[in-house]
């Protein structure tokens, strides 16, 4: 109810005012009434219960997708021609085999957090006799959704452009921090992507976000993505479904071990 009583040379006077401070008021001593622990009670959420998983150290989630383990590329495909990924593994390390191409996952992926370790060779002298520089040197690339390139680049005293070196969206956005080890030395990437989405007349309706860790620090916050990651031009979204990971072939022997997916 809603009704207010007016009376000559006084204030209105609201039922519904009146109304809700009663109930203001009772609910006010019904507070005081509880103990403490009624209260705080009160805020608990107790459904869902989140699923168990074990995280062991040095090891995969256990609801993880292991998509490398050191022995084999089960998991993995050219990514031109669709034949057997070419890449050679040695001592528990799949690493980048120049003139194989890229190579990208059978399963194709949305929304996921992806663990990858690689390593830069230290030898990066070129067919030249000269020290590999820039970009030239050490170069490869984590893509999600074979469009979305984290830069993957020897950048231990290697000047290149910020927003193409290691821990960058290529060529949209320069890493926070530059965490690069030194030449063979393992490196991790723990990288939360999100896909962009798109409707059903091809029209973006949400953009792409990721967060990259390198080595354990934050390089990229939340990072906007802006479309597909191009070395030519700016970057435009062209709308897709799920996709495969893809791993790059920059003609530089880069190695990869222990590579996990958990989907989102
Ligand atoms: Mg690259």
């Amino acid at each position: 109810m809603n009704t207010c009583h007016f009376k000559r040379g006084a204030l209105p006077v609201c039922l519904s005012f009146l109304s809700a401070l009663c109930i203001t008021n009772v609910q006010a001593a019904d507070a005081a009434k509880k103990e403490p622990w009624q209260l705080a009670q009160e805020t608990e959420v107790w459904e869902p219960v989140p699923p168990v998983i074990q995280a062991s150290a040095n090891a995969a989630p256990s609801d993880a997708i292991v998509l490398f383990d050191g022995k084999n590329l089960n998991q993995w495909q050219a990514a031109e021609g669709g034949g057997a990924a070419g890449w050679k593994i040695a001592d528990g390390a799949v690493t980048v085999t120049p003139k194989k191409g890229d190579i990208k996952t059978k399963e194709s992926f949305c929304d996921v957090q992806l663990h990858i370790e690689w390593k830069t060779p230290t030898n990066f002298i070129g067919d030249d006799g000269k020290p590999q520089e820039s970009q030239g040197r050490s170069n490869s690339g984590v893509f999600f959704q074979e469009r979305y390139e984290i830069q993957v680049l020897d950048s231990y005293n290697n000047k290149t452009y910020p927003n193409g070196q290691v821990g960058s969206v290529y060529k949209q956005s320069i890493p926070l921090v530059n965490a690069a080890r030194a030449p063979g030395e393992w490196q991790t990437y723990d990288i939360v992507f999100t896909a962009p989405k798109f409707d059903s007349a091809q029209k973006l309706t949400a953009p792409g976000y990721v967060t990259v860790l390198h080595n354990g620090v934050l390089v990229q916050n939340h990072f906007e993505i802006q479309g597909a990651t191009e070395w030519i031009g700016k970057p435009v979204y062209k709308a897709h479904g799920c996709a495969p990971l893809r791993l790059q072939d920059h003609g530089n022997l880069v190695s990869f071990r222990n590579i996990w997916v958990r989907k989102l």
